[in-house]
């Protein structure tokens, strides 16, 4: 895009990977970096204006704005600000650069990231993403970004590539509205997974049951685009980790425990997701939670 350089991208997993394409097709140049070398392979001969970086610090070097894509805060302050000595992507940042976490990470980590940072006159913002992969692909994410309002006047070119964005207030406030979003998507796939298997056993046709909850008061994100197209024919492919869902209602209880709100609700759902992931397995799509629900009817 003309007068800007090019943009940093760390993180070509699920979700990086179709993000980094509506990047480039925005007219971005973008610079590529994950800890899997695979995983920036199939952008080799992708298109002229992805180029794959071999390291973090090469990252940092050639582009004044950085996204990081990452699983969770953890990964992302290694990133930012390294681990084991090696050159962090902040070290080799120039004063005046911006990074932005459109990762789901913790509110509370994401405030304490940007103070560091702050010292060493580099800006964060925070702009985590709602959609999944269909939307990555279509390049029609919710981007929910939080910061300081001329920092995200920067960058709201590159996010809109992406996606439409909402201002959510101060650093960490998309975090936060990030993690209470999943965890209202959650209680909705395991009310529906419960309901699906419970009035199975009764006779009602699952197929069905989809239809009418779709025109009725019971519908929602599970219902709408999960239920035929990942569930009832056992395919579990959404490209959402069990186990990245479980992370992001761990972070709204633990948003929740911080404010000294005990939610009932919010601890159910991030138990029975917890217990769901410990009997599918770290690498289980979230959409096998309908396994889980019916092997516990079973
Ligand atoms: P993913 O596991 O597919 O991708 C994460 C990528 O980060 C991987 O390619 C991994 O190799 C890379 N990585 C990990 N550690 C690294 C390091 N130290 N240095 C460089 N690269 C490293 O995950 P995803 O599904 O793409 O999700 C990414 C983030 O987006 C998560 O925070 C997730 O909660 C969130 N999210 C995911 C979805 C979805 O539908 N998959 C939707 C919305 C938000």
């Amino acid at each position: 895009m003309a007068g800007m350089g090019p943009v940093g991208f760390i993180g070509i997993g699920n979700m990086g990977a179709p993000m980094v394409r509506c990047l480039a097709k925005g007219g971005f140049h973008v610079v590529i970096h994950d800890a899997r070398t695979e995983a920036t392979e199939a952008f080799r001969e992708a298109a002229p204006q992805i180029r794959i970086a071999s390291s973090l610090a090469r990252v940092g070097e050639e582009c004044q704005i950085v996204i990081t894509m990452l699983p969770d805060s953890k990964v992302v302050r290694s990133v930012v600000l390294g681990q084991n000595g090696g050159k962090s992507l902040a070290d080799a940042l120039k004063p005046g650069s911006i990074i932005i976490d459109m990762s789901s990470s913790f509110a509370l980590d994401t405030r304490a990231l940007g103070e560091e940072l702050s010292s060493r006159g580099i800006g964060l913002i925070d702009a985590p993403v709602s959609g999944g992969v269909p939307k990555a692909i279509s390049g029609t994410l919710a981007i929910m970004a939080g910061g300081d309002a001329g920092l995200l006047d920067r960058v709201q070119p590159i996010l809109e590539t992406m996606g439409t964005v909402h201002r959510t207030g101060p650093l960490g406030s998309g975090h936060a509205m990030k993690a209470l979003n999943n965890y209202v998507s959650a209680a909705g796939l395991i009310a529906t997974c419960e309901a699906l298997i419970i009035g199975q056993r009764f006779g009602l046709d699952p197929h069905v049951m989809t239809k009418i909850l779709n025109t009725s008061t019971g519908r929602n994100n599970t219902t709408e685009n999960k239920v035929e197209r990942y569930m009832l024919n056992g395919r579990f492919d959404s490209g959402f980790a069990l186990a990245l869902m479980e992370k992001d209602v761990g972070m709204a209880q633990t948003l929740a425990d911080n404010l000294g709100i005990g939610a009932e609700e919010l601890n159910l759902v991030h138990a029975i997701l917890g217990k769901a992931l410990k009997a599918l397995g770290s690498t289980a799509d979230h959409t096998a939670v309908y396994e889980y629900v019916a092997k516990l009817a079973k």
